[in-house]
């Protein structure tokens, strides 16, 4: 059993709309007015905010009466070693904020380290731990949006053991500087 992911409405919003697909399995948006489900990272025309609902279990969702989108195919990776992987990642989307070692995945998993790396990468291209630091950037960009907290109070907020790793670790994956980010976001959210 995949546990929730503990994300915010919002949350989800931002990762919708940006066609994110680290978040793919773990929640489903499902449009009220064409019945239809779809990944986060689905390509097709985004619907309305108000005219969506989340679910985190595909069950849920078809249970409720939605069918699968046939663009982004959200039923096909139901694939045993893709459990796994969901597993991980759901792990690290609600624990981003501990310090986490690879055998503490692994652990939680109930793999060996060896055996959950290879698993990861295949499925995702990434390892656990690069996979960690991009769900920690996701945060602390959403927190730089909506919040007044400072990028120090952020970096340990995320999960960074220190701000010279969370500064290096933005910029490769954002291209700027939490600070620019902040800047660029605001200018945004005033046009
Ligand atoms: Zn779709």
């Amino acid at each position: 059993m995949v546990a929730r992911v503990n994300l915010t409405f919002e949350e989800m919003w931002e990762k919708i709309i940006a066609c994110d697909s680290k978040y793919d399995g773990l929640f489903f948006t499902a449009v009220k007015t064409t019945k239809i489900y779809c990944r986060p990272s689905c390509r097709s025309r985004k619907p309305k905010k108000v005219n969506v609902e989340f679910f985190h279990d595909i069950h849920e969702v078809e249970k409720a009466g939605y069918r699968a989108c046939k663009r982004c195919q959200p039923k096909s990776d139901h694939a045993p070693h893709i459990e796994l992987v969901r597993k991980v990642i759901s792990f690290l989307v609600n624990q981003y904020k501990q310090k986490l070692e690879l055998q503490d995945i692994a652990d939680h998993a109930g793999v060996s380290a060896y055996y959950l790396e290879r698993q990861f990468k295949q499925a995702t291209s990434e390892t656990p731990r690069s996979y960690l630091e991009k769900i920690r950037i996701d945060k602390a960009a959403h927190l730089l949006k909506n919040t007044d907290r400072t990028n120090l109070e952020i970096c340990y907020e995320v999960g960074f053991q220190t701000p010279s790793n969370f500064y290096k670790v933005f910029r490769r994956l954002r291209n700027c500087s939490p600070s620019e980010y902040r800047a660029l976001i605001r200018e945004e959210k005033q046009h």
